[in-house]
C-alpha cells in the first residue's frame, strides 16, 4: 500500500478502508512514514472529517497499537479525561478525591495540546516525576498506592504519542474524529472500567459551541460503550480559565491551594466529576462528603502519595511555594471597576505560550516556569487600580505581554455564567 494514496484518498473526501486506517497505525508506529507525510493526512482528515466507523476503526488500530492494560482484577477503577482547557488541572483534585473513598484511581495523560496545557508537562514542574510507562510498573502503583498517572509511551499509545506530538505542532487539533481517537484509544488502552470525560466548550476549548461538543461527547460515549466501559461525558464551560493559575507548574501550585481547602471555579468542576465517578462504582456520595476529604487532607496526603510513589519531590507538594521560581514578575490592575464577567482563556494561554509556557515546534522546550495568576475570577467584583492578575516570566522583555493581560478581562454589569451544562451517557 502507498502512503500516499491513503492521503490522496481522504483529500478528495473518500472514506478509508480498514485496511487503509491499519496501515496509517502501523506506518506510524513502525517509523516507516516521514513526519511531513503524516501531517499531511491528519490535515486531510481535519478538514475532510471522518465518519463514525473510521473513527472506531482508528480509535481501535490506535489503542492496539501499543499495550492494552488489563485492570479486571481490580473491584473499581476509574479514569477521567478532559478534552483540553485553560488552567484546567482537574486531574491533581478529581484523581486524589476519588481515591479517598478507595477505587483505583489511573490517568493515561498527554502533554500541552495547542493553547491547552497537558498533565504531563505540568507533573514534570516537580523535580524528578516519573509517568508511569508501563503496565507492569502500574499494577505495583496501584496495589501500593491506589493512584497513578501514566503516559503514553513505546509500549503504551505509541501511535497516540506521536500523532499528538505532530497535531500539537500542525493546526490539526480541532477535529471530531482526531480528538475522540486520541483520548478514547488511550482510555481503552488504560484498561480503567469507569470513565468520566469532561467535554469543554467555548473560548478556550476545541469545541467552541455546545452542539459539536456534544457530537463528540455522543462519538466518545458511543466507542466507550462498544468497549463494555461505563462512561459518561459531562459538558463544562470553558470560556474562562478554570483555575486561578495558567501555566505547568502554576496550575499544580494551584491545584494544591483546592486540595488545600481554596474554593474556586476548579473545585466546582471537579467535584462535580468526582462525584460522578464514585457514583458509577456505586460509591453514594454527597458535596459534603467529598468536601471533607479535601477538610481533613486526606485528599492533599493522596496527591503527596501518588507524586512520592512516582518519584517526585514532595518538599515541592509540602512547600508549594517551590513551585513559583520565575526571575520576574509583574503586577497588573484594574483600569476600572466592575464585576469580571469573562477572562479570555485564548488570549491568556496565547501570553503563556508566548512566555515560553507551551512548544511552538515539537521539539521545543517548555519553560515549566511561566504563567499567569489570577487574583479574581468570573463573577468577582473589582475595584478601579484592584490587583487582578500577576504575570511569570523569564525574559525580561517579555514584560511587554502584560499589557494584553489586562485586555483579556472583561469587566462590566453582573451577568450569571453556567459552569456545567449537560451529562452524556
Ligand atoms: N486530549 C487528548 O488526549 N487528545 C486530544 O486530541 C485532545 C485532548
Amino acid at each position: 500500500m502507498n502512503f500516499c494514496d491513503i492521503i490522496e484518498n481522504k483529500k478528495r473526501g473518500l472514506e478509508l478502508s480498514a485496511e487503509e486506517i491499519n496501515f496509517f497505525v502501523d506506518s506510524v508506529v513502525t517509523k516507516t512514514v516521514p513526519d511531513y507525510q503524516i501531517s499531511a493526512l491528519l490535515m486531510a482528515i481535519t478538514i475532510k472529517g471522518m465518519s463514525d466507523n473510521e473513527t472506531f476503526l482508528l480509535t481501535k488500530a490506535m489503542a492496539e497499537s501499543g499495550e492494552m492494560l488489563d485492570l479486571s482484577m481490580y473491584e473499581s477503577t476509574v479514569d477521567k479525561h478532559s478534552t483540553g482547557g485553560v488552567g484546567d488541572s482537574t486531574t491533581f483534585v478529581v484523581l486524589p478525591i476519588v481515591a479517598c473513598f478507595g477505587v483505583n484511581a489511573l490517568k493515561m495523560s498527554g502533554r500541552g495540546l495547542g493553547f491547552t496545557g497537558g498533565t504531563l508537562d505540568k507533573l514534570e514542574g516537580i523535580p524528578n516525576f516519573n509517568i508511569v510507562e508501563s503496565g507492569e510498573a502500574l499494577q505495583k502503583q496501584i496495589d501500593n498506592v491506589g493512584i497513578a498517572i501514566i503516559g503514553q509511551s513505546q509500549n503504551i499509545s505509541p501511535c497516540d504519542k506521536i500523532l499528538y506530538a505532530l497535531r500539537d505542532v500542525t493546526a490539526t487539533i480541532d477535529s471530531i474524529p482526531l480528538i475522540a481517537s486520541s483520548i478514547m484509544s488511550k482510555k481503552l488502552a488504560g484498561g480503567s472500567k469507569n470513565i468520566v470525560l469532561d467535554v469543554k466548550v467555548g473560548k478556550g476549548a476545541f469545541m467552541k459551541d455546545l452542539k459539536s461538543a456534544e457530537i463528540l461527547a455522543k462519538l466518545m460515549v458511543s466507542i466507550g460503550k462498544a468497549y463494555n466501559k461505563n462512561i459518561k461525558a459531562i459538558l463544562t464551560n470553558m470560556d474562562s480559565p478554570l483555575g486561578n493559575y495558567i501555566g505547568n507548574s502554576l496550575e499544580v501550585y494551584g491545584a494544591i491551594r483546592v486540595l488545600e481547602g481554596a474554593q474556586n471555579r476548579l473545585l466546582e468542576v471537579s467535584l462535580v466529576l468526582a462525584e460522578t465517578l464514585l457514583k458509577m462504582c456505586n460509591i453514594d456520595v454527597d458535596r459534603a462528603k467529598l468536601l471533607e476529604v479535601i477538610n481533613s487532607k486526606q485528599a492533599l496526603n493522596k496527591f503527596k502519595n501518588l507524586v512520592s510513589a512516582q518519584g517526585g519531590d514532595v518538599s515541592y507538594i509540602e512547600n508549594p511555594e517551590k513551585l513559583i521560581y520565575t526571575n520576574f514578575k509583574f503586577d497588573v490592575f484594574a483600569e476600572h471597576g466592575g464585576y469580571i464577567r469573562g477572562i479570555d482563556a485564548i488570549k491568556i494561554s496565547k501570553i503563556v505560550l508566548e512566555l515560553g509556557g507551551g512548544r511552538k515546534t515539537k521539539d521545543d522546550k517548555i519553560d515549566l516556569a511561566v504563567g499567569v495568576e489570577l487574583h479574581k475570577t468570573v463573577g468577582d467584583f473589582v475595584a478601579e487600580n484592584e490587583k487582578i492578575a500577576t504575570m511569570y516570566y523569564n525574559n525580561d522583555s517579555d514584560i511587554l505581554l502584560c499589557q494584553q493581560l489586562f485586555a483579556s478581562f472583561d469587566i462590566g454589569e453582573a451577568t450569571e455564567e453556567k459552569l456545567i451544562y449537560k451529562t452524556i451517557e
